[in-house]
């Protein structure tokens, strides 16, 4: 999500004329898209931010922009903690960068954090890939799981029209891309806030019907969403993605803990059960299909049991990926008041072995993979081997290969089968085929 209002932040910069600086050292402009999911990312800004005012201080022209999450979360406090930003500008207001920047001309410290309408983009976002593009449907979100900061500083949910969607998916079309990731914080929640009730009195704008709607959009190879929440994830949606072509066998569903009491007290809204059923679904009709989760370990009142059922549901689900964090207190997050907070070294040592654990099954999951061929997107070259192109299986895996195949050179943008030769736990290594 940060990375799709960073593509359209630099859309805008590029659009008001800016050029990209080689180094950020250099720049006459810099803009932090900042987040606060968790303390270290947060505590990195300030470090950044740190060099940029040493500049400052002997460039009285350069402009320094905070956007993002914990601009929102920080508002004016963040001026009076460092008082040479010019711009804070929370994640709604990402798209209104041009008149924010206009009001910094004139010498006045902006501050935009208040809640705000998203406008449809009406800029060109400056994409950092030419094949994949990032589509936003929905922003925001209304759940309130006791960890997350997320509904502090992104706002209410505020879904895009279909049309505005499949526009944006056209357009990227035409300019030769392949692939679409439709992106919200909750993608599952698409069109609650949206009118619309079918003859069956079923909501009409849902994920499943946006999939339906975009489908057919030419020169689109692949669709794929995230993310998705266990409590509204619907069977009619995995029927959807197990009839489209286009949609890619990639489920990112976060699970979070594997044990009941503590998905309780993180107010998710699920049984692990239900979350199984989910998962045994999608495999029954989809049964190639890859899962990839999020998993928070030292949750406050973790007990040593309740971590080992969540060690439990990974291996029983053998996922093919796991995001996996240790529990971060976020400011005004019901849980970050709480008084059993587990210590730093529980939670590194907890972190550590599930990690360990998350390895080792991927690399048991990236076996099915051996000798068998895949469909690849070529995306790039591979920026630690000029050498090799990459790109990624539908299952997602990121897959390495040679440049040519026989007497040609394959091409960026190209979709091309490759035999699977070398595996390991979060990549896989090829060679095309005819
Ligand atoms: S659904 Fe996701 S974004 Fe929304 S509050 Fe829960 S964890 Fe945060």
């Amino acid at each position: 999500m940060n990375k799709a209002d960073s593509e359209r932040m630099a859309g805008i910069l590029k659009s008001m004329g800016y050029i990209e600086a080689k180094k950020e050292l250099e720049a006459d402009l810099v803009l932090y898209n900042t987040c606060t999911i968790r303390d270290n990312a947060e505590q990195k800004v300030y470090s950044y931010l740190g060099r940029q005012v040493q500049r400052k201080h002997s460039l009285p022209h350069l402009k320094l922009v905070v956007a993002g999450c914990l601009a929102q979360q920080e508002g004016e406090a963040l001026l009076r903690r460092v008082p040479e930003i010019d711009l804070v500008m929370g994640p709604q207001h990402a798209n209104r960068l041009e008149s924010l920047l206009t009001k910094v001309e004139t010498g006045n410290q902006v501050v935009a954090t208040e809640e705000h309408h998203i406008l449809e983009d009406l800029t060109t976002a400056r994409r950092d890939s030419k094949i994949c593009g990032w589509v936003n449907v929905i922003y925001g979100c209304n759940e309130r799981c006791t960890y997350c900061v997320v509904p502090a500083v992104r706002g209410k949910e505020q879904s895009r029209t279909p049309d505005a969607i499949k526009k944006e998916i056209e357009d990227l079309a035409i300019n030769g891309y392949k692939e679409i990731t439709l992106l919200g914080q909750n993608i599952d929640a698409y069109g609650r806030d949206l009118p619309g009730i079918n003859t069956n009195g079923r909501r009409k704008n849902t994920l499943t019907d946006l999939l339906y709607y975009v489908h057919n959009v030419k020169g689109i190879e692949r669709i794929r969403f995230a993310t998705s929440h266990p409590r509204y994830f619907t069977e009619r949606l995995i029927r959807a993605c197990a009839e489209l072509p286009k949609i890619c066998e990639h489920f990112h569903i976060p699970f979070q803990s594997g044990d009941n009491y503590i998905l309780k007290q993180m107010a998710r809204g699920y049984s692990i059960e239900k979350y199984m059923r989910i998962i045994n679904n999608i495999r029954s009709l989809i049964p190639h299909a890859a899962i990839s989760a999020d998993v928070i370990v030292g949750f406050p009142g973790e007990t040593n049991q309740q971590f080992k059922n969540t060690l439990n549901v990974l291996e029983r689900i053998g996922f093919d990926h796991v995001n996996t964090a240790a529990y971060s207190p976020r400011p005004n997050t019901p849980a970050a008041l709480w008084k059993n907070q587990l210590s730093e070294e529980t939670k590194i040592d907890r972190l550590q072995e599930i990690n360990e654990l998350v390895e080792k099954i991927a690399k048991q999951r990236n076996e099915r993979y051996r000798n068998k061929i895949e469909e690849v997107l070529v995306e790039s070259i591979n920026p630690k081997d000029n050498k090799q192109l990459m790109g990624r299986t539908r299952t997602n895996r990121l897959t390495f290969f040679p440049k040519s195949i026989i007497n040609r050179s394959i091409n960026i943008g190209e979709t091309i089968n490759i035999k699977i030769d070398s595996i390991r736990s979060f990549s896989l290594s090829g060679t095309p085929i005819n």
